[in-house]
């Protein structure tokens, strides 16, 4: 396996050989498909993930986050080692996405719902790299989808604070964990 094969390359393994590779070439025109084609034009943070899931074996399918783990856009099955992104998404926000929820992947699980706040905070903030390097009609779409979560997460505002304290009472709420 290289990158001049010609027989289908995706880091999904959405390509037509089925492997898991960096180059996006291949991936099928669809929203997780082009997702792959935004995070490579999307700098250092856009192939960071790209490497990141190609390197993790991490499965990536579309399909219905909502009622996989009540998450609107995307979540990550450890257990599972997969990337889930809802059927709603466009191709920008996927990007965004899979950035999120890679991110997930490398932190530590959280025991605590502190911890848990903490990690979702720090998955929002790697995604800002991609969010923010988007190019065109993708970075449009991310902008749609994520602009009132991306401001609202600013640093050293208020709403950042308060979104983080939601999800600290939202983890205790719903795993009960202290
Ligand atoms: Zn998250």
């Amino acid at each position: 396996m290289n990158f001049s094969d010609p027989f289908g390359l995706c880091p999904d393994g959405t390509g037509k050989d089925g492997k898991q590779t960096t180059n996006v070439k291949d991936c099928p025109k669809t929203a997780q498909g082009n997702a792959w084609r935004a995070l490579a034009g999307a700098g250092k943070s856009g192939s960071e993930v790209i490497k990141g899931v190609v390197a993790g074996g991490i499965n990536v399918v579309t399909g219905n986050s909502q009622n996989t783990c009540q998450s609107q856009n995307s979540c990550f099955d450890p257990s599972t080692n997969t990337i889930t992104l809802d059927a709603h998404n466009t191709a920008g926000a996927n990007a965004v996405s899979l950035s999120h929820e890679y991110t997930h992947s490398t932190e530590v699980q959280a025991t605590t719902a502190t911890q848990w706040g903490k990690n979702e905070l720090a998955a929002w903030d790697a995604s800002r790299g991609v969010y923010n390097k988007l190019q065109g009609a993708y970075r449009t779409e991310a902008v749609a989808e994520f602009s009132v979560r991306f401001n609202a997460l600013a640093v050293g505002t208020p709403d950042r604070m308060l979104n983080l304290n939601r999800w600290i009472q939202n983890a205790r709420r719903r795993w009960g964990i202290p």
